[in-house]
């Protein structure tokens, strides 16, 4: 039996930027929808996937790569319009999400009255009836309108970029789909990097995040380090303290543990480390987890090390007196959040530092600062004009694959189609172009939002 145009891929979301993610799959009847994401830097209803797409089309299960707000933030909204839809992740998804989920609630009603807010009643309901698939274990998928006697399977395999996170395998008949979520290649401090299923893939829908940066910009991982250790040793011998704001998820604890390492083995002054907030919950589920998913050692045991709550930290002048590093969230640096507080006292400081250690979305805060350096005027970030005193530094410790990974990732995939996603159009361009002249035969779509493609 062939299965040619009884696939359908919609996207909602998250097609042509790191935003909303949200992708539509019709696979003979039963409809699959891969992530259900919010958009960080959007207000209201904008924040959303474009759900409209949906009416009129069959929905019967949300399957979820990970606990990213940009891959999990709008199934809240979703589940109120489509109530039976089952979610399926991995046990870490969930786990986290219910961190994660329950955070937003009191963030959305705090930041956003005009949005239709979910409860945290209706978060525990939606993640009570989650379904949690272990990763590499077959699940079988067949919705209310399914047409064939063969169901769909599933399987999860570990996409090596934070806690739990999963490229999503779907094969049907003589097709093999593969959504590879926020994926990772190469290993980072904890995540070992991503497990990739053995056998041909059909279609390879991929994320493009770094399509547009050359990886030698990104750096390798031993010479940034040892950058870092250089500058930050630099910094608190004068007897100043570094601020390090990061994402809450993933960022942090891999961070944290790098700098631990460096501690340990001597080559990293050892100063008190502050941590605190939502971070301080999910490396405890980094903890638990770290013998059922890929990581680097088992042994590594972030809740064993010895770091201080920077909530307890009223007095920012005591840092002053004693250089410290702060790692603290939001890593964008979101007004009202710790590492925009803390940012305020440390651009005063002449002998402080702000490192940036992740990516940093245009109009935020962060990128503000990111772009800044020492003598520069900010404009928008406090109440008024701001003298830039301290060193701002950037260092790279990507989470998701460098471009030239991607590239070998769909070289060990071999697929026949490839559907360029999760990043701007230079960034799926450098990728297209690069997959047409070096696989033989491939297909390729830079996918837009709205638009309906046939596998
Ligand atoms: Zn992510
Ligand atoms: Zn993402």
């Amino acid at each position: 039996m062939k299965t040619e145009n009884k696939i359908k891929f919609i996207a909602l979301g998250g097609a042509e930027e790191i935003g909303a993610s949200c992708f539509y799959l019709n696979i003979d009847g039963t409809g699959i929808l891969l992530d259900c994401g919010i958009h960080p830097q959007r207000k209201g209803f904008d924040a959303l996937p474009r759900f409209e797409l949906l009416d009129e089309l069959d929905l019967d299960y949300v399957i979820i790569s990970h606990a990213h707000q940009d891959h999990i933030g709008a199934l809240p909204f979703l589940i109120k319009k489509f109530p039976h839809a089952k979610i399926l992740a991995t046990p870490q998804t969930i786990e986290v999400a219910i961190l994660t989920l329950h955070n937003s609630v009191r963030i959305l009603s705090e930041v956003d009255e005009d949005m239709l807010v979910y409860t945290h009643e209706e978060v525990d309901l939606l993640l009570q009836c989650a379904f949690d698939i272990k990763y590499e274990e077959e699940f079988y998928l067949k919705g209310l309108r399914h047409s064939s006697s063969e169901p769909i399977k599933l399987r999860f395999y570990d996409a090596g970029h934070i806690i739990g996170s999963a490229s999503i395998l779907l094969e049907y008949l003589h097709e093999r789909i593969l959504y590879t979520g926020d994926i990772k290649l190469s290993k980072q401090f904890l995540m070992n990097g991503a497990i990739l299923p053995g056998e041909r893939i059909t279609t390879l829908i991929t994320e493009s995040t770094y399509g547009n940066t050359p990886s030698e910009a990104i750096g390798n991982l031993r010479s940034e380090i040892s950058r870092f250790v250089t500058r930050a040793n630099s910094i608190l011998s004068s007897g100043g303290s570094i601020l390090i704001p990061v994402f809450a998820l993933g960022k942090m604890q891999e961070i944290l543990w790098m700098i631990h390492s460096q501690i340990v083995n001597g080559r990293l002054t050892n100063v008190p480390i502050f941590t605190g907030g939502l971070a301080n919950k999910i490396l405890k589920i980094y903890d638990k987890n770290r013998y059922v998913v890929n990581y680097t050692s088992s042994e590594n045991v972030l809740s064993d090390i010895n770091t201080f709550n920077y909530f307890e930290l009223n007095d920012f002048h005591k840092v002053r007196k004693n250089p410290c590093i702060v790692i603290a969230s939001s890593g964008m640096m979101l007004p009202n959040t710790s590492s925009n507080r803390f940012a305020k006292f440390w651009l005063t400081q002449n002998n402080f530092a702000i490192f940036i250690v992740g990516y940093m979305d245009d109009q935020t805060p962060g990128s503000q600062v990111a772009n800044a350096k020492k003598g520069d005027l900010l404009e928008n970030f406090s109440s008024e004009t701001q003298v830039v005193k301290c060193d701002i530094e950037r260092f790279y410790f990507p989470t998701h694959s460098n471009r030239n990974e991607l590239i070998q990732l769909a070289h060990r995939l071999n697929p026949g189609r490839i559907l360029l996603i999760h990043g701007d159009d230079n960034a799926k361009q450098w990728i297209g172009e690069n997959c047409m002249n070096t696989l033989q035969g491939v297909r390729i779509n830079s996918v837009n939002v709205g638009q309906r493609i046939i596998i």
